[in-house]
């Protein structure tokens, strides 16, 4: 909420006059006092429990009301402690603003008769999206998760574990990297590193950072991005851009040079009216694009826009990349990575240590076992041509399931083979309580009797959080250190 001693800045008010959908009384009063909107967005690929209504994995003193752009998003009416909840732990549901699920929308009126697509979520820590985008492309498609940042990374790679899904790949490369895999995404969206106005009412950290002259640094930066990446996306494909920022510089009039630097075609997307969400039809080029605003939405401010690339030929108005292309706390050059080297550029597994794993997995024809350090990762067979080409050319943090690392060709399974659907039948599995979920995220000692000795996959409701190993008289605790939960 926007205290009275950081109120929105007055250079931004006057810079969003006669902006399509901006009413500023009502803008700033929701700023004051509107209420703080809380969401999630289910994982279909794990469903709370066939029997009983999904919703009631929250407290029944909670109600859930749809999101009306997303089929798996809910508003909840309060704001649980997420991190104290299993479920959370999980990956059943991702805690996602609500405008930002726009991008099904998106997805769904552009992309979704593109078979199995592969799709470059190019700004995508912490998650939010590209967690989303997993679901929509199905288990057919592959989805390059890729961020930047190398502190933020890890975070994005932990997102991507709890959602469980086979076909992704985490990167962190550089915008420009991806000139090295020309034409080869059906999907690239770039959920742009923006001034942030419109997370003002969240974050007041965002009011304090923001000046005219950072939106001119960002619109600059956007443009870098979109040029570095216009190479890799195919002739045909679909680019989706967004930020989270209300001045047309960030917005429009990226969307307006989008236009004219590049062969693309403008996308409609059809909206509902009882939706609230602007349809900004540019004046000088005819783009549509999409604004979200707090006062007329249940959500925080968004702008996003969809194109469709007609060749791969720019009028030379695009920025190079390269020269001055700083990210805020610039990480040094991406390492070509020395990850999974061998035939495709991917390092087999021996005949012992193949017949160590195999017993683990669910369907194991389906997946192609690999090993980077010492971790076994499975990666589905029909992906590994995509991966190979990934991972020949720049360094890739994860791909496919982590399943564990073998010692003495035991396999020590791995939290993110627990969250996955891989685990087979013949995995033992300890369903916890409530309770105990709780002590086993806490890293707390479990006590509970009669379990046989060995590995067993710790499940909550039927869905896995991780690994414990049951010895004589003990039970030791595998859940990650760096994920342990201190909240008591
Ligand atoms: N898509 C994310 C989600 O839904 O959770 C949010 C992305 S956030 C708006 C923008 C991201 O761009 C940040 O993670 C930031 O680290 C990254 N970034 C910063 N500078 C960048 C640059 N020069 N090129 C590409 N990404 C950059």
């Amino acid at each position: 909420m926007v205290t009275p001693e950081l109120s929105i800045p007055q250079a931004l008010i006057s810079s969003l006059s006669g902006v399509p959908g901006f009413e500023e009384s009502s803008f700033l009063a929701v700023h004051k006092q509107g209420p703080l909107v809380t969401s999630v967005r289910l994982n279909p690929a794990k469903v709370w429990d066939e029997t009983e209504d999904e919703k009631e994995m929250f407290a029944p003193d909670i109600a859930l009301a749809v999101v009306p752009w997303c089929a798996t998003g809910y508003y909840l009416s309060s704001r649980p402690s997420f991190i104290t909840d299993p479920s959370w732990h999980a990956g059943l549901y991702y805690v996602q603003e609500a405008s930002s699920m726009f991008v099904e929308q998106a997805f769904r009126q552009h992309v979704s008769e593109v078979h199995a697509p592969v799709v470059l979520d190019a700004c995508a820590a912490p998650g939010g999206k590209s967690t989303h985008l997993q679901t929509l492309i199905g288990s057919d498609g592959l989805l390059v998760s890729n961020e930047v940042i190398r502190n933020r990374v890890g975070i994005l790679a932990e997102n991507m574990q709890r959602w469980g899904g086979q076909n992704v790949v985490v990167t962190s490369a550089d915008p420009k990297d991806f000139h090295r895999l020309p034409g080869f995404f059906d999907v690239v969206l770039v959920d742009a590193p923006c001034s942030g106005s419109g997370l003002f009412r969240r974050d007041p950290e965002a009011i304090r950072e923001w000046s005219p002259s950072l939106v001119e640094l960002c619109s600059a930066r956007q443009q870098r991005i979109l040029s570095d990446l216009w190479g890799t996306l195919k002739d045909g494909g679909v680019l989706m851009y967004a930020t989270c920022s209300y001045s047309p510089e960030e917005d429009e009039d990226i969307l307006d040079w989008l236009m004219t630097s590049f062969e693309v075609e403008t996308l409609k997307i059809n909206l509902d009216p009882n939706w609230g969400v602007v349809d900004v039809r540019s004046a000088q080029s005819g783009a549509y694009g999409y604004r979200f605003y707090p006062n007329l939405i249940e959500g925080e401010g968004l702008f996003l826009c969809c194109l469709r690339k007609k060749g791969g030929h720019t009028t030379g108005h695009g920025h190079s990349s390269g020269s001055g292309h700083t990210y805020d706390g610039g990480q040094g050059k991406n390492v070509k990575g020395s990850v999974h080297k061998g035939k495709n550029g991917l390092v087999s597994l021996s005949k012992n240590d193949l017949a160590s794993v195999l017993p683990w997995v669910k369907n194991a024809n389906d997946y192609h076992f690999t090993q980077h350090e010492n971790t076994v990762y499975a990666l589905p067979v029909n992906k590994v041509e995509e991966v190979s080409r990934i991972q020949e050319t720049f360094y890739v943090r994860q791909a496919g399931i982590a399943l564990g690392q073998l010692m003495r060709s035991e396999l020590v399974p791995d939290a993110a083979f627990a969250l996955s659907r891989l685990p087979g039948e013949a995995v033992q599995r300890l369903e916890l309580s409530r309770e105990q979920a709780l002590d086993y995220v806490r890293r707390d000692e479990l006590h509970i009797d009669g379990v046989p000795k060995g590995w067993a996959l710790v499940t909550y409701h039927g869905h896995g959080i991780g690994w414990v190993k049951v010895l004589a008289g003990r039970i030791n605790n595998y859940y990650p250190k760096n994920w342990r939960v201190l909240k008591r």
